[in-house]
């Protein structure tokens, strides 16, 4: 009796000595990281009059980019005097990213905040809790004579790009969001996903791109769909980027909208959200430099273009990041876990109209900005076809 007791007690001593581990470790999450070298590549920018209106709206999200991705990028890519194309844009505000019924908010409700300019419960996509549909930004534009496009690093079907085009309950649904899809008024649709589609069914009405390669030869005036990947797009050299999808998405917008009233694209890095939940640091800074040569990419469109607005934000950050101190020459880092937190994150402007997009705002008015920027209520209807 007495030797049970003797165990017992030792089991219950091992318990709470395991539990004050977890619960009082300072160091869980604790990583080092080395500084890098580059050198910052100083873009050229230009100044746009208050009240210039532009004719193309592009939307670049970086899933699961808080301030503190961007702190590690920049210093884990050239240092603390070094400069993201990110930070070169002129134009900087907050956006609060709360959801219908949470301050947690996933990428489902925070894309339908951008596409449809309203909160929607965690899991929605482009519907209301009473499952009334809402209209999407490419919806609305196509009816005054825009084109749009989606690109993204995880699936087409995954919940960013999927609220620019889907109505559902449920971001889970994925062969069914890849269906509507099909019918949606999405002109080039790039990522990966393939597992979801039936290829048969894409092919019959839109020119469907399976490899990198063909990214680079096809001239079509069609609808195209890429997809790259079963589900989320691997890294590796025969696979696309998100900078070579934004590419050719850029100039197949930019070809089939010579008589139109402008485009709309959507770019999403999707995968920095992915590093985010496992934690994982080298996962997120090769992601990050794929999304920042992304926004270089299209800084110089902007430049060259001048008739287009670019805006750069997030829907939340993933894994409660911090940059802690440097000690001995290395960044010293600590991940909190693997989930969304609820801090605002940032938005970043250029181009004309990027005034607007300065000040604290709800991911909600992303959507009410781009309408009133380009004059939405009193443009004419109009076919692009
Ligand atoms: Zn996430």
């Amino acid at each position: 009796m007495i030797a049970k007791k003797a165990f017992i007690s030792i089991l219950v001593i091992i318990f709470l000595t395991s539990c004050n581990f977890i619960f009082n470790n300072n160091n869980a999450g604790i990583e080092e990281v080395n500084f890098g070298t580059k050198k910052t590549d100083l873009l050229k920018i230009k100044s746009f009059p208050d009240n210039q209106t532009p004719r193309n709206i592009i939307l670049v999200i970086g899933d699961g980019t808080g301030i503190n991705q961007m702190t590690l990028a920049r210093l884990a890519i050239g240092g603390p005097d070094y400069r993201l194309s990110l930070d070169q844009m002129p134009v900087t505000g907050l956006m609060l990213i709360h959801s219908l019924n949470d301050i947690y908010t996933d990428s489902a409700a925070a894309g339908t905040a951008w596409a449809t300019g309203f909160k929607t419960k965690n899991r929605y996509l482009s519907m209301l809790p009473d499952k009334k549909n809402l209209k999407t930004l490419p919806e609305k534009l196509s009816e005054k004579g825009f084109m749009s496009g989606i690109v993204a690093t995880s699936s087409v079907t995954h919940a960013t790009p999927a609220a620019f085009y889907a109505h559902i309950d449920s971001r889970y649904k994925e062969i069914e969001i890849a269906n509507q899809l099909l019918e949606s008024p999405i002109k080039v649709a790039l990522g990966g996903g393939k597992e979801f589609f039936d290829l048969d069914k894409v092919n019959a009405e839109h020119t469907l791109l399976l490899s990198k390669t063909e990214l680079k030869s096809i001239n079509s005036k069609s609808k195209v769909i890429g997809l790259f990947d079963e589900d989320g797009i691997k890294r590796s050299p025969e696979k696309p980027t998100q900078l070579d999808m934004t590419k050719f998405a850029l100039s197949h917008l930019e070809q089939s909208t010579k008589n139109c009233s402008g485009f709309f694209l959507m770019s999403e890095g999707s995968q920095i959200d992915w590093a985010g939940h496992s934690n994982d640091t080298n996962y997120l800074i090769n992601e990050f430099i794929d999304f920042d040569n992304t926004i270089k990419d299209l800084i110089n469109f902007v430049t060259i273009d001048e008739n287009t607005l670019l805006i750069v934000t997030a829907d939340h950050e993933t894994g409660g990041l911090q940059v802690l101190k440097q000690e001995k020459g290395k960044i010293i880092i600590q991940w909190l876990n693997g989930k969304h937190t609820a801090q605002p994150v940032t938005v970043h402007a250029y181009g004309p109209g990027a005034n607007l997009f300065t000040g604290v705002m709800d991911n909600t008015e992303i959507h009410n900005k781009i309408l009133e920027i380009i004059n939405y209520k009193n443009l004419q209807k109009s076919k692009c076809s």
